[in-house]
């Protein structure tokens, strides 16, 4: 087991779930302690899909009493009031007081709801991220933004609350589908753009052993990025500096996400497409460099164009985009090698330019 540390966050990494204990006990100062006599009782959040693929790894190597479980349909849909209520319900009903834990095992839907629901729950208790895609393993799992959705409205909902620890086991990724693989892909190649040139050489290099979900690879790329995302928040936790470069692809991306229906891996590829054309024209950076952007998307089967809605349909939802401040557009464009920076003085006009030419 492998632990990145800093003063916001704590993640544990490995390749099993046997150390979690192990984990738990560290984290809370105490040797050799069952769950049971840290916890008074625990509850165990996930969907369908990883109760069928993962969840009994997980519960099995927790040997514990007193756990209940609490399974969500699969999907975005779980991230609404009905559900946050049913399982605010049922935590209540299994007897869960200001001395119990909650653990989210599953992708970015489970961990976003679980964390909501404990930063909620008697106001506010213990709570654990396990995650169990490529996108929670490296994203949504740390940071401690935490919430659902209202309606078709993303993430209006919430509460900044920081799990106890974050708990990674990459090999849950193997039974993870390609689809969603691919979905998480986008965002590792994003921290390559946005901090560590370097680590997209890695990514061109081993790209055999990643698709083919070697542990080894996996490990390096969950761990880097996790590293990245980890020390991001640590610098800036309430998103007022530099975690906006996290939105590097996203605000591009938004439009396409919401009009293509597509998923949002697929937008953020597109949306770091444009925001590299952008670049280009801006003379912020060189062909060569944007080559390799589109050499690693086409190695990890990342689109770079979309098919569909007109220009001026992308820009108006980009403006509704609520990382904007007073209707500018702001945009995260690369500027050098494993760097972006923040722009707010781009016209309609290139970006509708920009938008046409990824179709
Ligand atoms: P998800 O949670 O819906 O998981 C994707 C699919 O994979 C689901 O069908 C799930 O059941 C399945 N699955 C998960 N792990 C599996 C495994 N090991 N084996 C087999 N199937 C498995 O989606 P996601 O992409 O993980 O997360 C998306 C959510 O994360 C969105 O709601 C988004 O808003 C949120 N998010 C939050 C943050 C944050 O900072 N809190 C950051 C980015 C995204
Ligand atoms: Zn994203």
């Amino acid at each position: 087991m492998e632990k990145i540390e800093n003063k916001v966050c704590s993640i544990f990494l490995d390749e099993n779930y046997r150390s979690f204990t192990k984990a738990l006990n560290q984290v809370n100062s105490t040797t050799d302690k069952n769950i049971n006599e840290i916890y008074d009782r625990v509850l165990v959040i996930s969907d369908e899909n990883v109760y069928k693929t993962q969840l009994h790894k997980f519960i099995d190597s927790l040997n514990a009493k007193f756990v209940s479980e609490y399974i969500v349909p699969a999907g975005e849909e779980s991230k609404c009031i009905d559900t946050f209520q049913k399982v605010l319900e049922h935590a209540l009903k299994a007897g869960l007081t200001r001395k119990s834990l909650i653990i989210a095992v599953g992708g970015g839907v489970v961990g976003d709801l679980s964390g909501y629901v404990a930063a909620s729950y008697m106001r506010g208790i213990d709570f654990v991220q396990v995650p169990t895609t490529l996108l929670a393993q490296v994203d949504s799992s740390i940071g401690g933004k935490t919430g659902i959705n209202l309606g078709t409205y993303k993430n209006v909902v919430g509460a900044f609350y920081q799990p106890k620890f974050t708990f990674i086991n990459v090999s849950a990724l193997r039974t993870l589908p390609d689809s969603e693989f691919r979905n998480g892909m986008s965002e590792v190649v994003k921290y390559g753009f946005i901090y560590d040139y370097e680590f997209i050489d890695y990514l061109l290099e081993n790209s055999d052993d990643i698709l083919d979900k070697r542990d080894s690879a996996l490990r390096y790329i969950v761990k880097k990025c996790a590293e990245i995302k980890a020390h991001v928040v640590e610098v800036d936790e309430k998103e007022g500096g530099l975690r906006k470069i996290l939105n590097f692809g996203h605000t591009f991306g938004h439009g396409v996400e919401k009009l293509c229906h597509i998923a949002h891996g697929e937008a953020v590829s597109i949306g770091m497409n444009m925001a590299f054309k952008l670049s280009l024209k801006r003379n912020l950076i060189n062909e060569e460099y944007y080559n390799k952007f589109l050499q690693v998307c086409e190695k990890f089967n990342l689109p770079t164009e979309f098919e569909g809605p007109e220009e001026h349909e992308v820009l108006s939802i980009m403006k509704t985009d609520k990382k904007n401040s007073f209707s500018k557009v702001n945009m995260m464009l690369p500027v050098e090698h494993g760097k972006v920076d923040l722009f707010n003085d781009v016209d309609d006009e290139t970006i509708l330019e920009i938008i046409k030419e990824c179709k």
